[in-house]
């Protein structure tokens, strides 16, 4: 993806920074490269003292809640003030409903009283109350009072934060120049990133294929993963060059390094602006072999981007990131908004809209997951759905309303069996027919689709295509799956490998027993949009690449450059025995061989 106009960094620019230069090694999962200052930043979720308070600390811990309040209302409008600059009046006068939050003198009240009558400290207090009103708030059937539950979570937060002491702001309010340093950052804290404001980021935790780095991926800022301890090596303040195409970061880079960087980020950007040049042009190989090549989105903020790379469409949109931070689950007319929106803005190409593919590695507190000790396992995706019909239906509903205004199919996530799928479709034919009792306009023959992501899906591949008319190939949880390694685990990330063979052969089973049954077959997964891999996917026969977008261009040059026998004859090697090194070396030798610029 390489540098983008936006993210140019101007190396020569930045003030000599003191100090030796240290050099780390993480994960790359993102492209780019990017220097700027560290900004590291705590988890949002707090766990929340509680103290016995003495006689004499009343009127103390009083005082302090004040401070919090008045401290909080300051931040607010900062933020305030910067988005009104950024984005203009209107949009920053939704801090105005937080700002009202902090005055609601029954809320304020109601802590001052329990301070005093409970003797606890301010936060658990605090945190106690702001509790009862969110839950009484998001009973209410007003999608009005629904939304000032969420406002008062949002500022509870930031009141709780300053009680602690912890200066951090959300990660949406920084400036340009920082490098977001984190032990882990949750889906939905990235998709509280704005995409202008920050130039890359880094954690501790995370592989190529978690979440998070799918986010870095979608908003096109470099990232790195995996860096065990980096947080205690870094300061707020301090000066990186973070390179996200071979996961090095630079602490305090020499003149040297920068001089060196700088004509690589030239270089990066000159490829970026061939890549551009190929917008138009069709994503066939070289013999004719035509591969739709789509994009993945997490929001609709990603559309234009979508638009811009000259995507054939969307090719997973997940869904679930509407359910992130909120309290409340989105309702049927507010999905119907949103899903239409993203139907009319792509048009005359198709949206794959994924049904909601909430918990593993993605919880949400809109939605009641419960504990449980192995998440990836457990009841996430469609078992979710299926066990909570009218939410699920609720998102059906809305999905087949805005089939009416453009191009739109939808798949089921994580399907495990035939009998999963059956009750999945009998529940899209109740959402259907309360449609229809309704006489609410709706696309009534919206193709279907699942997603093929756990083994016993692949296995009976067969089956399912009878029942669908097409799969998409979800890498990243089929090889969780298949090779029993947690695909957000950095120290197992190794064994999380496209080239193994047993990798191979079960693509081969999906994709041939989709075609036997006359369906298509696309990958949605991050293996679509890594271009080592074009070669052995190509090979494998299939007809649909989805990528994140900053990566499409990359992949369509990629898909010009081969031919499918050179493809196939990778796919044969690999099939005859050869062991994971080989069957890598092969794809990737094919790979750097068409188009060595790319790497
Ligand atoms: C996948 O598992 O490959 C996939 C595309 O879905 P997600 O990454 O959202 O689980
Ligand atoms: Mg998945």
């Amino acid at each position: 993806m390489g540098i983008r106009s936006s993210k140019r960094i101007k190396l020569q620019e930045a003030a000599s920074p003191p100090g030796e230069e240290k050099i780390f090694q993480g994960v790359a999962v993102a492209p780019g490269i990017a220097e700027g200052k560290v900004l590291i930043h705590f988890q949002e979720e707090e766990t929340i003292p509680f103290r016995d308070l003495r006689a004499g600390e009343l009127d103390t811990e009083v005082v302090r809640f004040e401070a919090a309040l008045l401290a909080t209302r300051k931040e607010l409008m900062e933020l305030q003030e910067r988005l009104s600059q950024s984005a203009g009046p209107s949009d920053a006068s939704i801090f105005d409903a937080h700002l009202l939050v902090l005055e609601d003198p029954t809320l304020i009240e109601e802590v001052l009283n329990g301070i005093r009558r409970e003797k606890h400290n301010a936060e658990f207090v605090f945190q106690g109350v702001v509790h009862k009103f969110i839950k009484t708030l998001a009973a209410i059937d007003d999608p009005y009072l629904r939304e000032r539950a969420i406002d008062l979570e949002d500022v509870a937060r930031r009141v709780v934060r300053h009680l602690m002491g912890k200066s951090g702001q959300r990660l949406a309010g920084h400036d340009r120049n920082h490098i977001i340093v984190a032990d882990e950052l949750t889906p939905s804290d990235t998709a509280t990133l704005n995409r202008g404001n920050i130039a890359g980021f880094i954690t501790e935790k995370g592989s190529k294929t978690s979440h998070t780095a799918i986010m870095a991926r979608s908003l096109g800022i470099p990232a790195i993963v995996g860096l065990e301890g980096i947080c205690n090596f870094l300061e707020n303040g301090s000066v990186i060059l973070m390179d996200g195409y071979s996961g090095k970061i630079f602490l305090n880079p020499s003149p040297a390094t920068r001089e060196i960087y700088q004509v690589l980020a030239e270089a990066k950007e000159h490829i970026e602006e061939g890549l551009e040049s190929l917008r138009e042009s069709d994503s066939s190989t070289l013999d004719g072999r035509h591969i739709t090549l789509a994009a993945n989105i997490e929001l609709p903020e990603e559309l234009d981007e979508v638009a811009a790379t000259g995507a054939d469409g969307i090719g997973l949109y997940r869904t679930e990131f509407l359910y992130f931070n909120r309290t409340v689950p989105p309702d049927e007319e507010e999905q119907y908004a949103v899903y239409r929106h993203v139907a009319e803005r792509i048009a005359p190409h198709g949206v794959i809209i994924r049904t909601l593919d909430i918990g593993g590695d993605k919880p949400t507190e809109c939605l009641d997951l419960g504990h449980e000790e192995n998440p990836f396992l457990g009841c996430r995706a469609i078992r979710f759905c299926l066990n909570n019909p009218e939410i699920f239906k609720t998102q059906l509903r809305a999905i087949l309303r805005a089939g009416v205004h453009g191009n739109l199919r939808m798949m089921f996530p994580m399907i495990s069996g035939h009998e999963e799928l059956l009750h999945a479709k009998s529940l899209l034919a109740d959402a259907a027919e309360e449609l229809r009792k309704r006489g609410v306009p709706y696309q009534a023959d919206m193709e279907l689709g699942i997603m093929i992501e756990v083994p016993s899906a692949a296995i009976t591949a067969g089956m399912l295509a009878r029942e669908v008319k097409f799969f998409s190939i979800g890498t990243n949880d089929l090889l969780q799956y298949l090779m029993a390694v947690d695909r957000g685990n950095e120290r197992i990330a190794h064994l999380h490998d496209p080239a193994n063979p047993a990798v191979v052969r079960i693509l081969k089973m999906i994709i041939d027993a989709a075609h036997d049954e006359g369906i298509w077959v696309g990958v949605c997964g991050e293996l679509a949009g890594d271009i080592e891999y074009t070669p052995l996917l190509i090979g494998l026969g299939v007809d649909e690449l989805s990528a994140s977008a900053a990566l499409v261009p990359r992949v369509k040059k990629a898909i010009r450059s081969l031919d499918l026998a050179a493809c196939q004859e990778v796919v044969a090697h690999a099939l005859s025995g050869e062991r994971a090194a080989e069957i890598y070396a092969r794809t990737t030798g094919l790979a750097r061989s068409r188009y060595p610029d790319l790497f």
